[in-house]
């Protein structure tokens, strides 16, 4: 196991807590709010999952063993409304749009979760926890619905740092019959004519969105847990929902840490036409590698907002290009000196730290990429050890692994053809026939295949 302690930033309380297994264990358990599967994924929701996926990575680098669950809501009006627009049924919906999201997630080099739950396998969960809310006061059946009662939950407010009063006046508060009180929401509702439903105590009727998640989460992680999270946009009405629920059907403070990510933007002006129109993850990865995708995500802090633009692609890719060509120089290296000049370790250990403070991967890219620097000018002026490359190389694993990259190039296959492009070019270079070699070499570059010229050798890789 390494030393130091990971901080989070918790939302309700405003600080950075210590994660930590809250249990004698040496367990982390994350419940992560998944898609609502009615549409292809798109890149926003993505910023979420592939955070949360090396938050995941480091703390099992950091030696815990993890447990994050990802739920799938695949019952909500708006699933609903699209099978209707389709003459299609809901479930027909929620695995087209499953499936999507499965394969992304897969593509995308993300870990497999201990459990990836769907909202309506759980709906005898969600009947046994409205039960008991009705039973201790916390919820109140009225017309086939049935209503949680907000006013009974104190700390009402504290995820979304808004007064009750507040949540009133700023939030378009669903009309319901019978309710009590215009904040209170609905764990049940009555099916209308033709709508999916499921038999309850209460009659007919399919559950409200928040009440899965209380569901889901006590059946697999056993509340309390140490961290929920989800993206921003969830904080109301969802997570002050959720966390009334839970609490209120736990009697305790359900989860340690409540983390959230910040939201995607699209700076659409300055969008070129190629990129304009990508915004389903589908779409990207055919123009964008999985390693690219990720980087472009982490190289901003997960709790800001990321304004996604060419520019912030450019970037991603310069640094992927840059990681690339110095792992490729590295795995070459063999002029060994007795002695290097490096500090592999000090590079580690700073990367390590912004890791750690709230898991800054946006400044631990920086540190890791001026160790990039460093690094090549050792190779390119022959003052590396062999030590020095094993924990050069060592690092570039660690580094790869909490990010999530493969720093392999897709589409191995024409490879050999590659190979034999590059091979030619460098006889023509040989024959000192510079203005063809040039051509081919600016040609690839157009194909998003990088050639370099090192000595007398040529490297190549794909961006
Ligand atoms: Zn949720």
């Amino acid at each position: 196991m390494r030393s130091g302690t990971l901080r989070l930033y918790d939302t309700r309380t405003g600080e950075k807590k210590a994660v930590k297994p809250l249990r004698n264990d040496n367990i982390i358990r994350i419940y992560i709010c998944g898609p609502t599967v009615y549409d292809y994924s798109h890149i926003g929701h993505f910023k979420t999952f592939i955070t949360y996926d090396s938050l995941v990575r480091l703390l099992k680098y950091l030696g815990y063993d993890v447990i994050h669950v990802v739920n799938i809501t695949d019952i909500d009006d708006k699933i609903i409304n699209r099978a209707n627009e389709e003459g299609v049924t809901y479930r027909d919906i929620s695995e087209k749009y499953t499936e999507d999201f499965l394969s992304i997630w897969k593509r995308l080099n993300m870990l497999p979760p201990y459990a990836l739950p769907r909202a309506t396998y759980h709906i005898r969960d969600m009947i046994n926890i409205i039960e008991k809310l009705i039973r201790e006061g916390y919820a109140y059946p009225a017309d086939g619905n049935v209503y949680f009662s907000v006013s009974k939950f104190k700390g009402y407010g504290e995820i979304s740092k808004q007064k009750i009063e507040e949540l009133i006046r700023g939030y378009r508060v669903e009309e319901g019959p019978g309710k009590k009180d215009k904040l209170d929401f609905a764990l049940w509702k009555r099916s209308k004519e033709g709508e999916p439903s499921w038999k309850s105590p209460w009659g007919e009727g399919r559950p409200g969105w928040h009440i899965e998640c209380t569901a889901m989460s006590s059946r697999f992680l056993d509340p309390p847990f140490e961290i929920h999270g989800g993206g921003e946009d969830l904080k109301f009405p969802h997570h002050e929902n959720e966390r009334a629920q839970t609490n209120a059907y736990i009697g305790g403070e359900a989860v340690y840490i409540w983390m959230h990510v910040g939201i995607l933007k699209f700076a659409r002006e300055k969008m070129s036409k190629s990129l304009g129109n990508i915004i389903t993850m589908k779409e990207m990865l055919k123009e964008f590698s999985p390693d690219l995708i990720r980087l472009i995500i982490l190289s901003t802090h997960y709790r800001k907002q990321l304004e996604y633009s060419d520019d912030k692609v450019e970037e991603a890719r310069n640094v992927l290009r840059r990681i690339k060509r110095v792992y490729k120089k590295l795995l070459d290296y063999r002029e060994y000196r007795d002695m290097g000049e490096l500090d592999i370790d000090g590079y580690r250990e700073r990367f390590i730290e912004e890791l750690l403070d709230d898991f800054n991967t946006a400044s631990a890219l920086n540190i890791f990429m001026s160790f990039i620097d460093r690094l090549e000018s050792s190779i390119d002026n022959n003052k590396l050890s062999r030590e020095d490359v094993t924990n050069a190389l060592a690092l570039i694993e660690e580094f790869k692994y909490i990010y999530g990259l493969t720093l392999e190039d897709e589409a191995r296959l024409d490879e050999e053809l590659l190979k034999l492009i590059v091979d030619v070019r460098g006889e023509l270079r040989r024959r000192k026939i510079y203005e063809v070699a040039d051509m081919i070499r600016d040609r690839l570059r157009e194909m998003g295949i990088v050639l370099e010229d090192v000595g007398d050798k040529t490297i190549y890789y794909r961006i």
